[in-house]
């Protein structure tokens, strides 16, 4: 896979506004922030992906995050706030190296818009649909 913009600030070729660093894990301060300290938690495993990250880095990635989520939310004041994941250019990606928004929302006008055109999940879909997604996990 060709190196991203994320491997890049990882090794600091790129300068960034580094917020958080381990072994896995690197976090900073998007360069075009929805509000003040939406911040990126990126694992330094290059996956394009969450579906194909180890689940070494996912685990090091959820240790961290709600001690990122605290320091952020502490440092703008905020109490409410998204965690926002994309996959695929379609869902919205456009560095494909796993990454996590963490985005305060300190009022209606700032943040993450979310649409949110739910639908209804009929009695016999919902069977069928959950009985298909647990064969997958039995798969391993
Ligand atoms: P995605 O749409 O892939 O979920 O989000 C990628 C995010 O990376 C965007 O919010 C964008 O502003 C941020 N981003 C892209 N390039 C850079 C960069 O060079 N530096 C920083 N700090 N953020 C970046």
């Amino acid at each position: 896979m060709s190196e991203t913009i994320f491997t890049r600030i990882i090794k600091g070729q790129i300068p960034s506004h580094r917020v958080y660093e381990d072994e896995k894990v690197f976090a900073f301060l998007d360069i075009a922030p929805l509000s003040p300290g939406h911040t990126l938690v990126v694992p330094k495993e290059p996956a394009a992906t969450l579906d194909v990250l180890s689940e070494e880095s996912a685990a090091a990635v959820g240790r961290v995050l709600p001690r990122i989520a605290r320091a952020v939310m502490a440092a703008t004041g905020t109490r409410d706030y998204n965690v926002l994941q994309n996959n695929g250019a379609a869902a919205h990606q456009a560095v494909p190296h796993v990454h996590f928004h963490v985005i305060p929302r300190p009022d209606d006008a700032r943040g993450l818009g979310v649409g949110w055109p739910s639908g209804r999940l009929e009695a016999d879909a919902g069977k069928r649909m959950a009985a298909a997604v647990v064969a997958e996990l039995a798969k391993g």
